[in-house]
């Protein structure tokens, strides 16, 4: 939703950055505000998850311009695990797999950790476990998934419903869910995307990376953006992933001046 007095948490300004000195990212701007969803999309290879990743901090990238703040605060000055604890979110494409770390333990000791920073209370296994249960009820996960490895043998669709799990278990400021969709089908679509709205409001923002506009139907987004070659070329709102849905990723490119023209 976009809300009158809304504060700023992520603004980004001019943003470049490379990887074995290859530059993906060519100046991204882009300013976001509490309470809202921005979707970003894009052909394959246009660097979406190069952006979601910088974001975050992942040592690969090297950011060569720009700046990123994060409510006030120059992110690119914190490593990623400052990064997480300020409040920053990111649910991976492909999630990783931790054999032999219990999802429990991993969960409890990131909300701990979080919960500390925030100078909150922290949770003993027990309190955690109803904690936690309560919020697996939103994604329609069956308890059994707190026992097992951190996502080792996890299907595409669950793997995704523990990264959600996450996200609502840490209630982080920014959430940057990058191809949520991918390998879910129609039903566990449905579930994520409930639990995704159900845990958006207007202290927090979600920025949604996806190539398909099929995820919008369930996400709303205030503002969809357009990246190719590691730049947004095209920023509109809703409406604008169903133009792209029937006219096609090639109409941006005959249109990006025209359109970013009038938008500016
Ligand atoms: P998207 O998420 O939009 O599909 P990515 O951010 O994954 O795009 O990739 C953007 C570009 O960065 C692609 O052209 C990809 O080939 C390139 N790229 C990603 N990783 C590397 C790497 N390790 N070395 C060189 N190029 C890379
Ligand atoms: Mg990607």
């Amino acid at each position: 939703m976009i809300i009158e007095n809304s504060k700023t948490i992520l603004s980004v300004q001019g943003l470049c950055a490379s990887i074995n000195g290859i530059e993906i990212l060519k100046g991204i701007d882009l300013i976001i505000k509490s309470g809202e969803i921005h979707a970003i999309m894009g052909l394959n290879g246009s660097g979406k998850s190069t952006f979601a990743k910088v974001l975050t901090g992942h040592s690969d990238y090297e950011v060569t311009a720009g700046s990123i703040t994060f409510e006030g605060n120059n992110l690119l000055e914190l490593p990623p695990e400052e990064r997480a604890r300020a409040g920053l979110f990111l649910a991976f494409q492909y999630p990783i797999e931790i054999p032999g770390v219990a999802n429990t333990q991993f969960l409890r000791l990131a909300y701990n950790t979080i919960q500390a920073q925030r100078g909150k209370e922290e949770l003993d296994p027990l309190e955690f476990d109803d904690f936690v249960r309560e919020k697996m009820k939103l994604l329609e996960m069956k308890p059994d998934f707190l026992d097992r490895s951190v996502n080792e043998g996890f299907s595409g669709g669950e793997k995704k419903r523990n990264e959600i799990l996450q996200m609502a278990i840490l209630e982080p400021t920014l959430s940057i869910l990058d191809e949520m969709d991918s390998g879910l089908d129609i039903d566990a679509l449905r579930i994520v995307a409930n639990a995704v709205n159900h845990l958006t409001n207007k202290d927090n923002a979600t920025i949604l990376v996806t190539h398909y506009q099929r995820l919008l139907d369930y996400i709303v987004p205030d503002y969809v953006h357009v990246m190719q070659g590691g730049r947004i070329v095209m920023t509109g709102g809703k409406e604008l992933a169903l133009e792209l849905e029937t006219r096609g990723y090639d109409w941006v490119q005959t249109n990006r001046q025209s359109i970013s023209g009038a938008i500016a």
